[in-house]
């Protein structure tokens, strides 16, 4: 549908600011109409077993899959990422509506024992209601299916409101999705975040509101929602560290390094935007990072706006490499790698999103330690060793919801639960079975068998 105001917003190419396509700038009616069609699609649908609503997610997977192609062309230019990149996540989008799809046939409850004689009790998940599904722009195509897959496969109907920075791919989704689900199980609501996400999280009719993005607007939305009582799920930022300590394989450690700071230009909620190096291998490791950050091809931030931002940040810093826009058209921002920042200034707590790295050195495990868990943020973390005694005492001390030995900070499964700790999220996990808690409720249902023995 058109927006009720006629408006549209103007989405760019990051790669090199052309224009791309218009996004309806939605408001407040059109939040209250993608609500009504929710709320009078979503009895209908929870009543269908959840064995055809998972057949209806694996057909939608599938419709993806065919067109995937088609898909990563469009991810390319929304997002400027490599076609390398894009389709991995269109191919992640549908290993995550298999996966949710195979729930169909679990779905699985619990039963219990009780201090009663001839009761049974059984705990068995209901859908929540209406879902609003705010994400943010970074991987678009996983982050719907994240969230969408689950959300209407346990028997809510959703409201999907993409970041502004990709309405070509939720156009995209939405279609597909809706050529196979029945009208009103999921609407996507296009628009400027600050302008259409306040009705949205603030409407009375949404139960739920399952928010990706970052710590700013997921504390503004849990006030708001918090208010009225909603169920609120939020997955934000993180500053995630990878530690190298002076046994571990070097090369890798680099590739991994490399990887897990610059790769979608470090746009990535579990980016290592620390790296903590142990004094003894800390000139060697800089020396070899720098080398491979002059010829790494991270691909353009968002906007020019993110640009700007993160220019601004660097301002006065110590910059080792990096730390330019490319010249060239649209957003591109050179690889870039700090050192000498203290462990509480601002740049070594604050996310930047972009492909921005800060050396530390550290005399060993145990300062190594200290410095990751001084962050507001506990999304991921990362460490490459050889010893397994040091690898298990980082597994149990890092303040973090996902830990990797000897790997990156990113690289979550459909079937691996994913979130963080302190300001990285509420505590919540998605992806894997753990979606769905998210999604769904518990109810408990007692049954006494033979009503003359209670
Ligand atoms: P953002 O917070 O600016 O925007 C996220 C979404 O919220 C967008 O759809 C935006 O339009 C919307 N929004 C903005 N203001 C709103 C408001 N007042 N009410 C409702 N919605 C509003 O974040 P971003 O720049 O799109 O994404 C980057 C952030 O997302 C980073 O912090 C990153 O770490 C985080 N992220 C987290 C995960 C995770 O799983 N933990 C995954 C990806 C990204």
């Amino acid at each position: 549908m058109p927006p009720a105001s006629g408006e549209t917003f103007e989405k760019l190419r990051p790669a090199d600011g052309s224009l791309l396509c218009r996004g309806a700038r939605s408001g407040a009616e059109d939040v209250a109409a993608a609500v009504d069609a929710a709320r009078s699609a979503q009895p209908e649908w929870a009543a269908l077993t959840p064995v055809e609503r998972g057949r209806l997610v694996r057909e939608i997977a599938l419709a993806l899959q065919a067109r995937r192609d088609e898909a990563t062309q469009l991810v390319v230019e929304e997002t400027g990422k490599s076609e390398e990149l894009a389709r991995g996540e269109v191919d992640a989008a549908v290993e995550m509506g298999f996966f949710v799809a195979g729930e169909g046939r679990r779905l699985y409850g619990r039963t219990t024992t009780s201090a009663m004689p001839n009761r049974t009790v059984m705990a068995v998940r209901r859908p929540v209601g209406v879902a609003a599904l705010i994400v943010s722009f970074n991987t678009p195509l996983p982050n719907y299916a994240w969230k969408a897959f689950p959300a209407v496969f346990c028997g809510n109907a959703a409201i999907l409101k993409p970041s502004e920075h990709t309405p070509a791919s939720a156009a995209f989704f939405g279609r597909l999705a809706n050529e196979l689900l029945p009208a009103g199980v999921l609407n996507v609501l296009h628009g400027l975040g600050d302008e259409v996400g306040p009705p949205l999280v603030e409407h009375a009719g949404v139960d739920l509101v399952s928010f990706t993005g970052s710590a700013e607007t997921g504390r503004w939305i849990n006030e708001r929602a918090g208010r009225r009582l909603a169920k609120v799920v939020l997955e934000l930022g993180g500053k995630n560290a990878l530690v190298v300590c002076d046994d571990a394989d070097l090369d890798r450690t680099v590739e991994w390094s490399l990887a897990s700071a610059f790769s979608n230009a470090g746009q990535r909620c579990a980016a290592a935007s620390r790296l903590v190096v142990f004094d003894s291998v800390y000139d060697e490791f800089r020396e070899r990072l720098v080398a491979g950050a002059r010829t790494y091809d991270a691909g353009p931030v968002i906007s020019e706006e993110s640009l700007e931002r993160m220019l601004r940040s660097l301002d006065g810093a110590s910059v080792v490499v990096g730390g330019e826009r490319l010249d060239r058209p649209g957003w591109w921002l050179a690889p870039t790698v700090l050192e000498n920042v203290p462990a509480d200034a601002e740049l070594s707590c604050r996310e930047l999103f972009g492909p921005v790295t800060i050396l530390y050195r550290v005399r060993d495990l145990d300062a190594a330690i200290a410095l990751v868990n001084e962050s507001p943020y506990g999304l991921t973390s990362a460490i490459h060793t050889a010893s397994l005694h040091r690898a298990m005492r980082f597994a149990d001390a890092a303040q973090a919801g996902v830990v990797v030995v000897n790997g990156g900070t990113h690289g979550s499964e459909p079937h691996m639960g994913f979130g963080g700790v302190k300001q990285s999220g509420t505590g919540w996990r998605e992806a894997g079975i753990e979606a769905l808690d998210v999604y769904t409720e518990w109810k408990y249902v007692n049954l006494i068998a033979d009503p003359a023995l209670t």
